[in-house]
């Protein structure tokens, strides 16, 4: 059995669950990217407000459980991951983002069908033994507080792992996890906080990250590349 969504959000918070728990989200492909994605949105709220872990707001729960399906016993459905649509990780980050900020509100939705988002700075990715092109990166114009951060890669093959996608400041020190890439996935849109870019975090990178107790960048980075 998977276990529920109070006891996966535990899990992302870093509680205390049940040992069974514990082991089966290790395990457990769908529980763990869902963990894993869970702790990205929390990362990223935390950092745009300064403050200290906050617990996803329901709506993300909400979000999440509704891509994922109901779980079923001890069956895993990567095939309906693979279906959802690319952008709900992206809402929900836009949903804690918001609320952190306090702007969720009529000034985040849109008034009119935009014009075509306007392209602030691009970045080509490439390994980082052979300096080899492996995909490209543009920001573009979001709603405000927000930026938009377009990803598109040749496919790449995390193994039993999973891509998670990280902005490292220009001090080479500082970094911050903003979502998981799917594997095998020809890209994918995540929306930043427009304070992350001015604060200098400019540098794309894409880890291989395993689904272990660590939060932390894994040092596997597969591709990166500054915006410019
Ligand atoms: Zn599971």
């Amino acid at each position: 059995m998977h276990p529920d969504e109070e006891a996966l959000a535990s899990i992302a918070l870093g509680e205390e669950v049940s040992p069974d728990q514990a082991a089966h989200a290790m395990s457990c492909a769908h529980c763990g990217v869902l963990v894993a994605e869970v702790r990205a949105i929390m990362v990223l709220a935390r950092d745009a407000s300064g403050e200290t872990l906050l617990a996803p707001p329901a709506s993300v729960w909400r979000a999440v459980a509704a891509e994922l399906g109901p779980a079923t016993g001890g069956v895993d459905r990567p095939a309906e991951r693979r279906r959802r649509p690319p952008s709900w990780l992206a809402v929900a980050a836009g949903v804690a983002v918001g609320v952190v900020l306090g702007a969720v509100g009529p000034r985040l939705m849109p008034q009119q069908v935009p014009p075509a988002p306007q392209v602030l700075a691009r970045a080509e990715l490439k390994t980082l033994d052979s300096n080899t092109p492996g995909g490209a990166v543009e920001l573009l114009e979001g709603q405000d507080p927000t930026l938009d951060l377009r990803i598109r890669v040749t496919p790449l093959d995390a193994g039993p792992g999973y891509l998670e996608v990280w902005l490292i400041n220009t001090d080479l020190e500082r970094m911050v996890s903003i979502g998981v890439l799917p594997n095998g996935s020809g890209g994918e849109d995540f929306v930043v906080p427009r304070r992350l870019i001015d604060q200098g975090y400019v540098i794309v990178d894409i880890s291989v990250e395993q689904l272990d107790a660590e939060p932390e960048h894994s040092g596997k980075s597969l591709l990166r590349g500054s915006l410019t």
